[in-house]
């Protein structure tokens, strides 16, 4: 069973892998900061630190904020560490993060609706504080603390406005309860970075030896991901760790200690070199990763823009509809679907999609030519066994508009379908249902005839649940804060039930489709008065009279034709270059437009000064005064 289904979403991911080949690959780098210690004023320090190195590069990070941490940085008036942070992605980490009882504590004594109700209780005043103390309109991500995981909270992100601008909630962290290949996947309505595997990598940030270990594990992923056509690292770190010799929560909150807030204990910091050592360390790492060919750092705002949910955001028409139905009529599990346009379909979106066609066609008397894919959260409780093995034709078709419209109001699939006083297992029914929108569609258009028999399957599995991790004394017990052997099975069970709703994420050109992506800037060297650049494959160089300049990156441009990217500005003197020299300058931004094979360009450095705009045209020498 499991190696059967391992083989077959293997074979779907390698189709996909395949797809993107042809495109230049491109290995997207997500940072994230989970931004917690509340306890530490020196961590507030780090935050900011940690910000500011990201900026000078021209790097976006997340930054997942805890509540309790925003209201303590209002209440210190760290008003320059929140503008810090701003420049970057604001998300969210839970509203106490290892006060008892944590997510996991409190979930594990729920039910499913009664969960989300209980998760948006307790988190949601402190979702409300990031948002206001940091004056954005949502949040773009939430991950749990510690390992206090449980699928409730993926449904409560919207409710309480941890969304992105495109209007899909993220998941951001790292843990094994549920995961896909070690990629980016869709769970309970969620875009997931989580249990990236070998894809997510760390650089040690005390230990000598640390930058090389840490860009040495940066780089094999990177060659990896680029074999494979491209695709996502995950970095995350802590603000807390430069600074703290121990976390501030294990100081306070080991194995379910719980002091009043009265008794909070400051965790020890560490000497001020060792806290420097590491920063420059951190600098080193993302210098290394700039250098690299078609790196790209990415926020968790970027990446449903990136991941999009295709089969939702474009409905299924007659085609896909019989690839869902011929599939899941046939096989003896659900699993995830590809479409022949190359998009993954969720059980859960297979329910909506086969009922909702069924609706149609029984509704219009005739098949209808596109079906819209609803957004169906997973049962709410282990279904039952189904009790009937066939039914006339009348009693499915009543129990089916009656499940259609339970899925469409609840936005779940049901835990249990009735035909009168039998119970059917949803999966049961969902293969019953794909037979009859099959035969419909395969008698064609002229003649829809409802069949007079419905055959029900029974004991159909839910494939998808071998993603999802048993429960065992490490899942939940292995993080310091909860107590020793802290189990939460029931939290397994509803996982387990939310496996309707996985399936991998996939990058536009993965799913057939195509997207206004950036336009390179071609390769060569550019000239023109006063100004020459050679654009390579990985970063820029700049020759201006007497100065020069770096952009870290291959330059792009938008639809528009326009470009901005962060670099370096270094002027020169005659005479000889000390050996310091090397690495002086200052931050400055590039900007322009391309227009065939000219590209007119700026600088605006950090003292406000701009230079040019200067045209440039491709295979053109510059014409410079230089200094030297
Ligand atoms: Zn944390």
């Amino acid at each position: 069973m499991k190696s059967r289904v391992g083989v077959s979403l293997l074979c779907l991911l390698l189709a996909a892998a395949s797809f993107v080949r042809a495109a230049e690959p491109e290995v997207r780098v997500v940072l994230w900061f989970d931004t917690e210690d509340y306890l530490l004023p020196a961590s507030d320090d780090a935050a900011k630190r940690v910000a500011e190195i990201l900026t000078a590069r021209g790097i976006r990070g997340t930054f997942k904020v805890v509540g309790e941490k925003a209201r303590v940085l209002e209440q210190r008036s760290r008003g320059d560490v929140v503008a810090a942070l701003r420049k970057h992605d604001i998300g969210y980490h839970s509203n106490l993060h290892s006060v008892h009882p944590t997510p996991a504590e409190y979930l594990s004594a729920c039910g499913w609706l009664d969960g989300i109700a209980e998760f948006a209780r307790r988190e949601g005043a402190g979702a409300r504080d990031v948002r206001r103390i940091f004056g954005v309109p949502g949040l773009s991500c939430y991950g749990q603390p510690g390992s206090s995981w449980a699928p409730q909270a993926h449904a409560a992100l919207r409710q309480i406005g941890v969304v992105t601008p495109a209007g899909v909630p993220v998941y951001l962290d790292e843990g094994t309860n549920v995961g896909f290949e070690e990629k980016p996947f869709w769970y309970v309505g969620a875009l997931n970075v989580f249990n990236m595997g070998r894809n997510q990598v760390r650089m040690e940030l005390h230990e000598p030896g640390g930058l090389e270990r840490g860009c040495a594990a940066f780089k094999a992923a990177y060659d990896r991901l680029r074999a494979e056509g491209g695709g996502l690292i995950s970095i995350y770190y802590h603000p807390a760790e430069w600074v703290h010799q121990e976390f501030w929560d294990a100081v306070n909150f080991r194995r379910g200690a719980n002091p009043p807030r009265e008794e909070w204990k400051r965790p020890p910091q560490r000497p001020a070199a060792e806290t420097e050592a590491a920063y420059h360390r951190f600098e080193k790492y993302l210098d290394y990763q700039l250098a690299l060919p078609g790196v790209k750092h990415v926020t968790a705002s970027d990446l449903p823009a990136i991941y999009g949910d295709w089969i939702r955001a474009q409905g299924a028409d007659l085609e896909t509809v019989k690839d869902v139905a011929e599939r899941v009529a046939r096989a003896p599990a659900l699993d995830v679907v590809r479409d022949r346009r190359g998009r993954f379909i969720s059980p859960a979106e297979q329910f909506s999609i086969v009922t909702g066609f069924l609706v149609r066609w029984i509704g219009d008397g005739r098949l209808p030519p596109q079906v819209e894919v609803g957004e169906l959260f997973g049962p709410s409780e282990r279904p039952p066994a189904t009790e009937v093995g066939e039914l006339p034709w009348r009693a499915f078709r009543d129990a089916l508009l009656d499940a259609a419209d339970e899925a469409r109001v609840r936005q779940q699939v049901p835990t249990c379908v009735f035909a009168g006083v039998k119970k059917i297992a949803p999966a049961d029914f969902l293969r019953a249902s794909a037979a009859v929108a099959l035969a419909a569609i395969d008698a064609g258009p002229a003649r829809p005839a409802f069949p007079e028999k419905v055959a029900i399957p029974s004991g159909t599995p839910v494939a998808t649940e071998l993603f999802v991790a048993d429960d065992t004394p490490e899942l939940f017990g292995g993080w310091i804060i909860h107590p020793e052997g802290f189990r939460a099975p029931r939290i397994v069970e509803m996982a387990k039930l939310q496996a309707w709703t996985l399936k991998p994420a996939q990058r536009a050109a993965a799913a057939g489709e195509t997207t206004t992506a950036a336009r390179r800037v071609p390769v060569g060297s550019w000239g023109g008065a006063r100004a020459g650049l050679t654009v390579e494959e990985g970063q820029a160089r700049l020759e201006l009279d007497c100065a020069h300049g770096s952009i870290p990156r291959r330059l792009a441009v938008d639809t528009t034709g326009r470009f901005e990217a962060e670099g370096r500005y270094v002027p020169e003197h005659g005479g000889p270059v000390r050996a310091a020299e090397a690495d002086e300058g200052q931050p400055a931004r590039y900007s322009g437009t391309l227009s065939g094979q000219t590209l007119t360009l700026s600088v605006k450095l950090g003292d406000g000064q701009t230079l040019g705009p200067y045209t440039l045209t491709l295979g053109h020498p510059p014409r410079l005064m230089k200094c030297r």
